[in-house]
């Protein structure tokens, strides 16, 4: 049913539902919505679909849950039709899967790319959003939706004198298009999370010369990456179904299953078993090596020393190796990162460690880089510095719901909403992924649907009771909000300076943006929310 003509809507609206961005998150409402009888326009920034796999296009770019789960569910064809190639797939081969999405479910006819939106407001008389974007367009639409991505805002951190630099220089997530040829050239590069520790090994290959500029050391495990065989690619389809139950009922969206046992009450050499155990499976089932990891702090020292032993062991140089060591944090408060052959990079002749909490980065100059008492002479710098995450995205559009009330304005002590999905005084418009959701802390191809389902599905119920408006009350949200809090306190991940925690971008309020309940917990609030016809909503 086209809510915008249904005789129960007293306003003409231009479509029932605006989505903002054309990622994963965006080209699936698009299927799901379109699928109940609703007319949709996706915005989408960029030149083409993809978000995430369109933007970061950097050396090394790949994703850290494995293939056959970082996918989406809804369409049993799809999953037995697309081959992934690989373990971990490279950036181009998810940027391939989701233009295949989009053509295949003929999503492109109403995405409008090379089109930001620009603000989002809300007509207290007429009940609906205005939607205007940088097109110089102006639509109207009942709900809005905002899928424009946790980690989308990228950061170029306001180094003094990077105007009077000589050579090129790139972020990591606005990777030119064909890519770069570091051939020949002295690179540095500054920033040592996911995407450096990606990008690190492949430009240290392709360059003269890499000096890394590290400010945090970080926990990473090697990612075991492979060609998928012909009957693991099959195995990977017969048993997709059971391992996305599992994935739902999990802690962070991933089919390996947690380690049970608190490691508090385990001898060391048990302990030891374990870590090893996770480290040779690769990637990220780390995170559930034990069920106190995140909490105890014994456990959580525990996957520490574990990692210091490993990376002296890869290590040749003790300094280095010490440098290298994450310190001063706890084991998961800033992103694991999943490697190949990133410690084994420092071995390498041509590669430099700068530590800046020792030798601070001054400037930049025109030939390179100052830090402590010495000018780093390049032709290149890569910004891998990450992203104003969760927020950034948001803040960027003018979104205003009831009486004006400008989103930045509710937020200016840190996000508010109920479920991660809306926000009261916001009425009719939804987030995915937002904080308070377990959003960056899981496979966020599983939250992304679950997200966008809840959605629809609220809509449908909209549709049968004729509501016109659904609202996240006070009440509701103030008491998510402290749900949150209590559950992040409750852990060890806010002692972290993370972009988890808002600590990357300066100024920005200090709160632990993820639900650290777990995505099957989470996804039972949910659902138990819709099932008491959507209890902390107002629906009228
Ligand atoms: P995005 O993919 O970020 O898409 C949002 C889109 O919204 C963007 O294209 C953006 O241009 C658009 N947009 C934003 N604002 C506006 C506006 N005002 N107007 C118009 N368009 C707008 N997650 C995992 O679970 N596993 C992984 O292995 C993993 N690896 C990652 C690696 C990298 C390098 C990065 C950056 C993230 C990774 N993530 C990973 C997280 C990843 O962002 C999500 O998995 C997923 O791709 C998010 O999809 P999305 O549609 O919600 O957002």
């Amino acid at each position: 049913m086209d809510i915008a003509s249904s005789p129960t809507s007293s306003t003409s609206t231009d479509v029932d539902v605006a989505v903002v961005g054309a990622g994963f998150a965006g080209l699936y409402l698009l299927h799901r919505l379109r699928g109940q009888g609703l007319s949709v326009r996706v915005f989408e920034a960029g030149s083409g679909v993809g978000g995430t796999w369109f933007w970061n296009r950097y050396p090394g770019a790949r994703c850290d849950i494995e293939s056959v789960d970082y996918q989406y569910s809804f369409d049993d064809d799809l999953i037995r039709d697309w081959q992934w190639s690989e373990r971990y797939p490279r950036q181009e081969e998810l940027l391939a899967y989701l233009n295949h999405v989009a053509d295949r479910f003929e999503l492109r006819r109403d995405i409008s790319l090379n089109t930001r939106v620009t603000a989002s407001i809300f007509d207290d008389v007429a009940q609906t959003w205005t939607v205007t974007t940088d097109q110089n367009e102006r639509i109207s639409a009942r709900f809005v939706i905002l899928a424009t991505g946790c980690l989308t805002a990228a950061r170029t951190p306001d180094f003094d004198g990077l105007d009077d630099f000589a050579g090129q220089w790139y972020h990591t997530a606005r990777w030119p298009d064909g890519g770069v040829d570091f051939t020949g050239k002295r690179v540095g590069i500054i920033g040592t999370g996911s995407s450096g520790i990606q990008s690190i090994p492949v430009i240290a290959d392709q360059a003269e010369a890499l000096t890394v500029f590290q400010r945090t050391a970080n926990y990473s495990v090697p990612a075991g990456n492979h060609v998928l065989s012909d009957s693991e690619r099959k195995d990977g389809a017969d048993g997709f179904d059971a391992r996305r139950r599992m994935q739902k009922e999990s802690f962070l969206g991933m089919s390996v299953p947690m380690v049970e046992a608190a490691a508090a009450d385990m001898p060391s050499e048990e302990r030891d078993a374990i870590l090893e155990e996770r480290w040779q499976m690769g990637g990220l089932p780390m995170y559930g090596a034990f069920a106190d990891v995140l909490t105890d702090e014994s456990s959580n020292n525990a996957a520490k020393e574990f990692f210091a032993k490993k990376i002296r062991a890869k290590v040749d140089d003790p300094d280095v190796a010490e440098r290298l060591i994450p310190k001063g944090y706890p084991f998961g408060g800033k992103r694991i990162c999943v490697d190949t052959n990133y410690f084994e990079t420092f071995n390498r002749d041509n590669v430099t460690l700068v530590d800046v909490n020792e030798s601070p980065i001054e400037r930049i100059t025109a030939n390179g880089i100052k830090a402590g008492d010495t000018e780093y002479e390049l032709d290149a710098i890569v910004f891998a510095t990450g992203f104003d995450a969760f927020t950034g995205a948001l803040s960027a559009i003018d979104i205003r719901g009831r009486n004006g009330q400008a989103l930045t304005e509710k937020w200016q002590d840190g996000p508010r909403n109920l479920l991660g999905l809306a926000m009261s005084g916001f009425p009719n418009m939804f987030l995915i992924t937002g904080p308070g959701s377990p959003s960056v802390f899981s496979n966020m191809v599983v939250s992304i649907e679950q997200h966008s389902d809840w959605i629809a599905d609220a809509i449908a119920h909209m549709q049968d009771t004729d509501a016109r408006i659904i609202e996240a009350t006070d009440t509701a949200e103030d008491e998510w909000v402290a749900h949150v809090n209590e559950v992040a306190d409750s852990t060890l991940l806010p002692q972290a300076n993370s972009w988890y925690n808002g600590a990357n971008v300066p100024g920005k309020p200090r709160i632990f943006m993820a639900y650290l309940g777990g995505v099957g917990d989470y996804r039972l609030h949910c659902d138990e929310v819709a099932r008491a016809g959507y209890k902390g909503f107002a629906l009228t």
